[in-house]
C-alpha cells in the first residue's frame, strides 16, 4: 500500500528553482534510496517532504491525504520524522536526547521505547549518562538513528546517514538500519554512499532536480547511469 506519493513535485529556494517535476512513490514496509551526485536535489527533495522548504507545484500525499499546504509540525504529528544530517545535541546526555525525540510521548512509553533501542544501540546504553559530544562520529550518528526511532515514525527521511563517517562507521551504520526495518520501519534514504543501496527495495536517480532512472534495487545495480556515479566504471 502507498503511503507517501509526490506527483510533479517542484521546489527550490526562492527564486531558484531545484527540483523540476518529481514523480516519487514509498510503499508502507519499503526502504527506498534516493541515490545522486552532490547538489542533485536529494536534501532539497526531503525538505520538501517534512514541509521546511514549499512545493511550489504538484502534490504531496501521506496515506492519500494531502500534505503540501500543513506546516512541518503538522506532518510530524501524521508520524514523517526526518533525520538531518547534523542530527544530536552534543551539550545533552544520550538519554536526554532520546528522550527529546520522544518529547511528545508520556515518560513510560518513552522508557518502554529506550529499552528497545538500548537492546539494538549497546554502545548507548553503556553510556546514557554521558554527553553526546563524548561519542564519535559513528556513534553519533548512531545517538541521531535513536532519537529519530523513539517517536515509531509511520515514514522515516534520512538525509545522508553516512555523511562525516570513516568507512568502518558506514558498515555500522548500514546494520543499524538493517535491524530497524526488520522491525518493520518505512525508510526514505538520500545517499550518496552505494553502501546504502544494499539496504533498498527500489530507488531513484536524481539528477538536476529531475528522476534520472528508477528501479528496484537489483535494476539501479546493473545500471549503466549508477555504475557511471558510483562506481566509476
Ligand atoms: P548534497 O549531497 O551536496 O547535499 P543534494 O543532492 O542533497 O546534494 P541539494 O542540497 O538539494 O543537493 O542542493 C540542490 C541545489 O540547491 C544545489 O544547486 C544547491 O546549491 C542549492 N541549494 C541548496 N541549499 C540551498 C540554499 N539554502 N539556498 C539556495 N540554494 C541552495
Amino acid at each position: 500500500m502507498t503511503l507517501l506519493s509526490l506527483q510533479g513535485v517542484e521546489s527550490g529556494y526562492g527564486p531558484m528553482q531545484v527540483l523540476w517535476g518529481i514523480d516519487l512513490e514509498v510503499n508502507r514496509g519499503e526502504t527506498v534510496i534516493l541515490l545522486g551526485a552532490n547538489s542533485a536535489g536529494k536534501t532539497t527533495l526531503l525538505r520538501t517532504i517534512i514541509g521546511l522548504l514549499p512545493c511550489t507545484k504538484g502534490s504531496i500525499a501521506l496515506e492519500g491525504e494531502p500534505i503540501a499546504s500543513l506546516p512541518p509540525d503538522q506532518r510530524i504529528r501524521r508520524g514523517i520524522a526526518f533525520m538531518s544530517e547534523l542530527g544530536v545535541f552534543p551539550s545533552l546526555t544520550i538519554e536526554e536526547n532520546i528522550r527529546l525525540g520522544g518529547y511528545f510521548l508520556s515518560s513510560s512509553e518513552v522508557r518502554r521505547r529506550s529499552a528497545r533501542l538500548y537492546d539494538l544501540f549497546p554502545a548507548l546504553a553503556e553510556r546514557k549518562r554521558e554527553p553526546a559530544s563524548s561519542l564519535s562520529g559513528g556513534q553519533r550518528k548512531m545517538l541521531g538513528i535513536a532519537k529519530v526511532l523513539v517517536s515509531e515514525p509511520k515514514l522515516l527521511l534520512m538525509d545522508e546517514p553516512s555523511s562525516g563517517l570513516a568507512p568502518v562507521f558506514v558498515k555500522q551504520v548500514v546494520e543499524v538500519l538493517r535491524k530497524a526495518i526488520t522491525g518493520g520501519m518505512t525508510l526514505l534514504i538520500a545517499e550518496q554512499n552505494v553502501a546504502f543501496l544494499a539496504l533498498a527495495d527500489r530507488g531513484y536517480l536524481i539528477d538536476g532536480g529531475r528522476v534520472r532512472l528508477t528501479g528496484t534495487r537489483a535494476e539501479l545495480e546493473a545500471s549503466d547511469a549508477v555504475h557511471e556515479a558510483y562506481f566509476g566504471l
